[in-house]
């Protein structure tokens, strides 16, 4: 993820020297991480100083305390259901202080989901500040590591996403388009960390064709100036190297001839491409060499040979895209930076040359007050984690505090934040790792409860249950029913895309069930999905169609004699839901009698169902 500039202070950007920043800037990541506990009683106490008259403090019988026994006391641990209600007033224009004395600036859009839509995350203005500092720690902490990053640019494909107003009149949208929409973004001052292949106009372009192909065309042009890579997930990167795949012949034309691809219409993206392209027949001969030849293998160190890292997230879910990201960047570094998310940015990567197995994250205790709920596994066979929907007051009592986690230990991440979110379970599990100094240094585990994922979109098993449920309505007129299934998500593909295994039991022989059916079967479980999938699917494109693989009589008895054979109990066996494991995976695929693709994108429009006024 690319790093924010530091919003410079006093005169401006002349006085500074990098060298003494990125020194500034380790000696404040050694000070916080010191003192962990001093600072987070300080988050703490500044959060309810600033918020002492709340609404939804005062209902918890606060009236201006700022200690932290009162807080554990008084304020329970929750979830996104937990706020729904309050968040629907500030949606509908509640402008009274419900969680924050500070006006909600905008709502951010989660990827995680509640109900089948996006979660809403109250901010506040002063959040983009934070979100900035926590940038500004990214790249000191490279420079330790790789040196000379100053002396190039960064290649980051970076996107906006629609937005839409709340009834109320907020606006709301994903976390990233808040930002790159920000002055901290936009007006940021001459910084030669920030120095990027794209110009703003093609990252702010809404179309996400014309953005894609200005930034691919900026970065091919400046080529040779290109010291680092990236996007903010894995699965974005790898979208931007199957676009080249497909458009390097265009691309090529424009090099080779100076003029831009009439297909790219907006004239503030067509101005910034102009200010970059130049004619250049003999790189455009060069890039043509290259994407001709058939093996695709090392084409990042083919076309961009100063590149010394690839810069994506690829820990949790997005750890699947390693094979392809070591296939194209013959075997580059792949760096994960930092851990952030809508509710609040937490924390960075101080080892960001480590191998992806092995990235912790440092929580920055000055981001928000963080508190950690022990998680029991009761045995490693489960790869998604369920919680209770609700913690009694025991369960409350186990949480500790950032300074008190054990070393190998698993934790749910609950957060207070400076925008009004209190003791909020965030949804993530975290391993204890490591420490820095006296700050505890975090493995990513996994998002509870997701069985499937591509992109950014996060789907769970009762969501798939519920879509399968709905797809098998299609089969009954045909006599058929469904009698075992599972998923997986097949990155195989790009995009990738999901893939669910049916075995069905076929009462009457002569009435076959047409392609066609099947085909509608695999739409319906599309539309029954979350806004976040249907999104990936219609807008982004960053989600293949679904696809259905009906599987010979007798494979699911197959798949539980395997497991069995792995030890799971027969009498406790359930059939998974969801597989990753690539030997089952194996088995239901050689087992595959016919597939079928979902024909056509399901339905979505931008913002929540129930809100008409889409901007
Ligand atoms: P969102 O609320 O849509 O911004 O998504 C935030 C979520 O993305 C987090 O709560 C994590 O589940 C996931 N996420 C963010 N950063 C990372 C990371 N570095 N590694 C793994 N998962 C991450």
């Amino acid at each position: 993820m690319p790093e924010a500039p530091k919003i410079p202070h006093g005169n401006s950007m002349d006085d500074y020297t990098l060298t003494e920043k990125n020194k500034k800037t380790l000696e404040f990541i050694e000070d916080v991480t010191s003192n962990p506990d001093q600072v987070q009683q300080r988050v703490l106490s500044e959060i309810l100083t600033q918020n002492a008259n709340v609404e939804y403090l005062n209902r918890h019988g606060f009236s201006g305390q700022t200690d932290r026994d009162t807080f554990k006391k008084l304020i329970p641990v929750i979830t996104y259901e937990d706020l729904q209600p309050d968040i629907t007033r500030i949606a509908n224009g509640d402008k009274t202080p419900i969680l924050s004395s500070h006006p909600i600036s905008e709502f951010l859009t989660s990827s995680g989901t509640s109900g089948g839509e996006r979660k809403l995350m109250p901010t506040i203005e002063d959040e983009l500040d934070r979100r900035s500092l926590l940038y500004s720690l990214l790249m000191p902490v490279m420079n330790q590591f790789v040196p000379g990053l100053d002396k190039g640019k960064g290649m980051y494909f970076l996107f906006i996403k629609s937005e839409a107003k709340t009834p109320g009149g907020l606006v709301a949208r994903p976390v990233l388009t808040s930002y790159y929409k920000s002055s901290h973004f936009k007006q940021r001052p001459y910084d030669p960390y920030t120095n990027y292949t794209s110009p703003n106009e093609t990252i702010l372009c809404s179309d996400s064709y014309q953005s894609m192909y200005s930034q691919m065309l900026c970065g091919l042009c400046l080529h040779n100036e290109v010291l680092r890579v990236g996007a903010v997930f894995a699965s974005g990167f790898i979208r931007a190297i199957r676009f080249l795949e497909k458009n390097w012949t265009f691309l090529c034309h424009d090099i080779k001839t100076g003029t831009l691809n009439p297909t790219i219409t907006d004239p503030s993206v067509r101005e910034a491409v102009m200010r970059v392209l130049k004619p250049d027949p003999k790189l455009s001969d060069f890039i043509e060499f290259e994407c001709s030849k058939k093996s695709w293998q090392g084409i990042i160190t083919r076309l961009w040979p100063n590149t010394k890292y690839i810069d994506v997230i690829v820990t949790g879910t997005m750890s699947q895209y390693i094979p392809t990201l070591d296939y194209y960047g013959n075997g580059l570094p792949l760096v994960c930076t930092m851990y952030a998310s809508s509710e609040c940015y937490f924390g960075v990567n101080l080892n960001p040359l480590c191998k992806p197995s092995e990235v912790s994250y440092t929580l920055i205790p000055t981001m928000a007050y963080f508190e950690f709920l022990p998680v029991h596994r009761n045995n490693g066979v489960t790869s998604s984690i369920s919680m209770p929907k609700s913690l009694n007051e025991k369960e409350q009592q186990e949480l500790v505090d950032l300074s008190d986690v054990k070393l190998g230990q698993e934790y749910e991440l609950v957060v207070t934040t400076y925008a009004g979110l209190y003791r909020y379970r965030v949804g993530d599990v975290l391993r204890v790792a490591g420490f820095k100094n006296k700050s505890p240094q975090f493995n990513f585990i996994c998002r509870k409860n997701v069985a499937l994922s591509i992109d950014s979109d996060k789907t769970d098993e009762v969501e798939l249950h519920k879509a399968v449920e709905n797809a098998v309505t299609h089969l009954m007129p045909f006599d058929v029913t469904l009698t075992e299934y599972t998923s997986y998500a097949d990155t195989t593909t790009i995009p990738g895309h999901y893939v669910i295994f049916w075995e069905l039991s076929v009462n009457n022989e002569a009435t076959p069930v047409p392609p066609s059916v099947f085909e509608d079967c695999c739409l319906a479980i599309e539309e029954s999905l979350n806004s976040v999938y249907r999104q990936g699917r219609a807008s982004d494109k960053s989600i293949g169609p679904l696809e259905i693989k009906i599987v010979e009589n007798g494979t699911f008895d197959k798949l539980m004699d395997y497991a069995i054979s792995l030890g799971a109990s027969i009498n406790q066996y359930k059939t998974p839901r969801c597989v990753k494991f690539a030997p089952i995976i194996e088995l239901l695929s050689s087992r595959v009698a016919s597939s079928y693709f979902s024909p056509k994108c399901p339905k979505w429009v931008p913002g929540h169902k129930q809100w008409g006024n889409v901007c």
